[in-house]
């Protein structure tokens, strides 16, 4: 039997962190976990430690560092680390072969940037990253002998349903020249789907929280009751697969049984299906080319009652929108859109503002911020900065 693999999982103490983590716990011969990271979290990264034993855990705020230190004691063989240059310090080691990215926004990009130049295998579930720095981010993938695999269902779904040749040149496929007329991203348009459209101005946290088919962490829950989610997965996809604006079509999907198809130029059309978990994505990514056993029951067709589709309705969701549109303005575009959501939805989370006033915040500063070229990845954080100062000052006005 070959040796584990070494993971490093960004984001542990998440939704996306702890299903990896199940699925560790299903397959404990195949993997084993190197670095733990969260933000804050210490007593989920404690009882992470005491169960994995991991070479390092690392928290990005000190003072959660410190105590996590003093309640692992002497006696732990892990290794606690803080602050952000940690974060990357793990996905660099060169004992480390797969780096789960699964830090939520844009605090992703660094670490997820080191696992791509340290050539290791990388599992995307960080699409934020993706979204804020598309191109750059592409040219360092050719640039290195990495992996990468995306974890979001659609893009997994997408990848499982491509060609071989395709899979193996994520960020620069030659979609044409395979036979592929179009990318099919579906998505189930979230908990107010069918809502009143006037009542979506008092709508709760918990309610946009409450997403009727999957359960991820809550920023992206609230991203996918705007549709923003569809909106950064659009750009996500147009980076992975190398599309052009016909290439790529959103399609409603209520079910959430299909996870995204590929329509081929003979009228073929795969798609991949299974319940809405996303177990089954993480595994495939961690195992591809071969399958494991991800824990996820098997799809009962019997049990299916409705499998309907329709168009987004921009009305709707302003927000799929704006961001179909900002893929197309370029990546000051992007990276302020994505900065201004994270924002306006932390401030919506916070009961600062309406539901409705997320995708006016995000339109103003698209406006204002996303024009201007971006050379670097330092130029894309300023862009980040600017795009969170000003989001932050629209909000201290709406909210007063
Ligand atoms: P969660 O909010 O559940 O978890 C986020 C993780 O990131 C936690 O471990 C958190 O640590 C850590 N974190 C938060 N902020 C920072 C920071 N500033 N620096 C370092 N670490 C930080 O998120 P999800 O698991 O839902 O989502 C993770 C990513 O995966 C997102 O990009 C999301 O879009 C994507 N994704 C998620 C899906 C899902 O089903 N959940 C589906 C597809 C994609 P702490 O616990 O200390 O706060
Ligand atoms: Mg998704």
């Amino acid at each position: 039997m070959s040796k584990p693999q070494q993971l490093t999982i960004l984001g542990a103490t998440g939704s996306i962190g702890s299903s990896t983590l199940d699925i560790i716990r299903l397959n404990p011969q195949r993997y084993r976990v190197f670095a733990i990271t969260a933000q804050q979290s210490v007593e989920k990264m404690r009882l992470l430690c005491e169960e994995f034993s991991p070479t390092y855990a690392v928290l990005v705020d000190k003072a959660a560092a410190d105590a996590l230190r003093a309640q692992l004691g002497k006696q732990s063989t892990t290794v606690v680390l803080a602050g952000t240059d940690a974060l990357c310090d793990v996905c660099r080691d060169d004992r480390v072969d797969t780096v789960m990215a699964a830090i939520v926004g844009a605090a992703g990009l660094l670490p997820t940037l080191a696992a791509i130049d340290a050539d290791k295998r990388v599992l995307l579930a960080n699409k934020e990253a993706l979204v804020m720095s598309g191109d750059l981010f592409i040219k360092r993938l050719r640039q290195s002998k990495a992996i990468l695999l995306p974890v979001d269902s659609e893009h997994n779904a997408i990848f499982q349903s491509l060609p071989l040749k395709a899979q193996q040149r994520l960020g620069y496929c030659p979609l044409e020249e395979l036979g592929i007329n179009k990318l099919l991203l579906t998505g189930s348009g979230g908990p107010f789907l069918n809502a009143p459209l006037a009542s979506l101005d008092d709508v709760t946290p918990e309610q946009a929280c409450n997403h009727p088919n999957w359960s991820m962490g809550r920023k992206i829950s609230v991203d996918s009751a705007t549709m923003m989610n569809k909106g950064l997965e659009y750009i996500e996809a147009r980076w992975l697969f190398d599309t052009r604006q016909d290439q790529i079509e959103v399609v409603i999907h209520p079910q959430s049984v299909i996870h995204s198809m590929v329509q081929y130029i003979d009228g073929s059309v795969i798609a991949q299906m299974g319940l809405p978990d996303m177990k089954t994505p993480i595994a495939y990514a961690m195992s591809y080319p071969e399958r494991i056993n991800s824990g996820v029951k098997a799809l009962d067709f019997s049990l299916l009652k409705d499998f309907t589709f329709q168009q987004p309705d921009f009305e709707r969701f302003p927000c799929l929108k704006l961001a179909i549109d900002a893929c197309y303005q370029g990546q000051s575009a992007t990276t302020a859109l994505n900065a201004a959501n994270e924002v306006s939805v932390a401030a919506f989370l916070a009961n600062r503002i309406r539901f409705t006033d997320i995708a006016k915040i995000n339109e103003q500063v698209l406006q204002r911020i996303g024009h201007g070229h971006t050379r670097s990845i330092d130029d894309i954080l300023e862009v980040d900065v600017k795009a969170r100062e000003y989001s932050h000052t629209i909000i201290a006005g709406v909210s007063t």
